[in-house]
């Protein structure tokens, strides 16, 4: 979760951070405050440290551009990173309480909480014990017994909560897909091969490919340990739906849908299916939207994670200037989505 925090910021180049971190990057060994103007990192290069004198016990050199070593921390960001470890350590600490221990009143908390994370400290403290939750059971403990390292009181609410922000239940969740039995099929489409696999709940995964066969590896990688089969049958309903979608005649495609996902990146899929077709919006306008106008990198992270191509419409989203920016897809089959679409309109 912080990590996430963090790495926003590097990539933001957020100056309110300056000082509550510093990165350092494997590969050159230097190390950075959160809005040094030089490229972005690699993110899997990337180390955090509380401070330089970390940074530099660890071997990083300070960077002669940004030069970490002279900033002084901004107070209020402290504040904030501070109770993001405080929720991380007992994520149902009131607001009150959290306010005190960083000094601040709940209220100032709570908006300045809200800026610099995104989310308030309530929302950030569930998607904690979610998180905590979702490890448990990755690793292998028993969900009864996850679900109460993770701090839920009582069942039935963890379940409101999975079905609500998985989409999956706790069964069908456990290690990579394991137990969740998925059906699929590819057919052909104008845009090349297309691939619609579901589970019992709904649609897992629409993705476009050149081959059947790429598309087939690409969802034994995407679920390793789900049960896969191709049902032809079974899809044909969506199929259908999907592919006339494509040819314009069916402009909104509500369908369910079976996803795994973080918060936020439900909350910027959910911004995307309310795009009209033949409409585009730019990533800064989805992060306005969701309240943070400076997550726009999160936001397109987000349209990159989406596996379901079409019934999320990440193609309807571009860059400010309206360039196309990328498609998980391929940005020729984004550039012919767009067309097909203002045509149809
Ligand atoms: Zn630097």
């Amino acid at each position: 979760m912080e990590r996430d925090i963090y790495w926003k910021a590097v990539s933001e180049r957020d100056e309110r951070f300056n000082g509550a971190f510093y990165y350092g990057v494997n590969s050159t060994r230097i190390y950075c405050k959160p809005s040094c103007g030089a490229k972005t990192p690699n993110r899997e290069n990337v180390r955090y440290f509380g401070d330089c004198v970390s940074a530099e016990g660890a071997g990083f050199r300070a960077c002669k551009r940004c030069r970490p070593e002279s900033i002084k921390p901004d107070p209020s960001t402290e504040a904030v990173i501070r109770s993001c470890r405080i929720l991380e350590a007992s994520s149902d600490i009131s607001l009150g309480d959290l306010g005190e221990r960083v000094g601040l009143s709940p209220a100032h908390l709570q908006k300045l909480f809200k800026e610099i994370v995104g989310v308030s400290p309530r929302k950030y403290g569930e998607s904690v014990r979610m998180n905590h939750f979702r490890e448990g059971i990755r690793t292998g403990s028993e969900v009864t017994e996850a679900m109460y390292d993770a701090g839920y009181g009582s069942s039935s609410r963890l379940y409101e909560n999975v079905s609500d922000k998985l989409g999956m239940t706790p069964a069908t969740y456990k290690k990579g897909g394991e137990g969740m039995e998925i059906e699929y099929t590819v057919a052909d489409c104008e845009l090349g091969k297309i691939l619609v696999a579901r589970s019992k709940k709904g649609i897992c995964a629409v993705n476009f490919g050149d081959t059947g066969e790429d598309l087939d590896k690409g969802l034994m990688k995407e679920f390793p340990k789900a049960e896969i089969s191709k049902n032809d049958g079974a899809l044909k309903q969506y199929l259908e739906a999907i592919l006339e979608n494509l040819k314009g005649n069916r402009k909104r495609l509500v369908l369910p849908l079976d996803l795994q996902a973080t918060s936020f990146q439900l909350r910027v899929w959910e911004a995307l299916r309310e795009i009209p077709y033949g409409e585009t919006v730019s990533y800064a306008e989805i992060a306005k939207k969701l309240g943070n106008p400076n997550a726009v990198r999160a936001v397109a992270g987000a349209c990159a994670a989406n596996r379901v191509a079409l019934v999320i419409p990440c193609h309807r989203v571009v860059k400010s200037n309206g360039d196309l920016s990328g498609y998980k897809w391929g940005k020729e089959r984004k550039k012919r989505l767009l067309e097909n679409e203002k045509a149809e309109r």
